[in-house]
């Protein structure tokens, strides 16, 4: 059976973040269902506004950043800046294609799910 285009949205949103959270070696079981969490609000979310479906990704980043930010602390820090450690944004917030950016630093690092070529361990 073929995924609808929303579920198929869903799917890439969550192996996008799945693979940035790998990147930063922070995908313990407890973490992997923060993801689930926001994966399963997002499909409410897109239920009821399908134009959003290119939205995902970068909403799903955003979901599981705060949620990380409560339980683990900043996610993902950014590589580019030496002193301070401060988290990666999301832009746009909401629209597609979303990438990891400094805004401290004015630089897009990677996009969402590209995480892995850019992060230090
Ligand atoms: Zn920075």
């Amino acid at each position: 059976m073929e995924m609808n285009p929303l579920e198929q949205a869903l799917h890439s949103a969550r192996a996008l973040v799945m693979a940035d959270l790998v990147a930063g070696d922070v995908a313990d079981a407890e973490i992997v269902s923060l993801v689930e969490d926001a994966v399963t609000h997002r499909r409410w979310w897109v239920e009821q506004w399908p134009d959003g479906a290119g939205f995902v990704a970068g909403l799903i980043a955003q979901d599981v950043q705060d949620a990380l930010l409560e339980r683990y602390g900043r996610w993902p820090l950014c590589p580019v800046c030496e002193d301070g450690p401060h988290a990666l944004d999301v832009e746009p917030e909401l629209g597609p294609d979303p990438q990891w950016v400094c805004t401290k630093a004015a630089v897009r690092v990677a996009p969402v799910g590209g995480l892995g070529g850019v992060l230090r361990r």
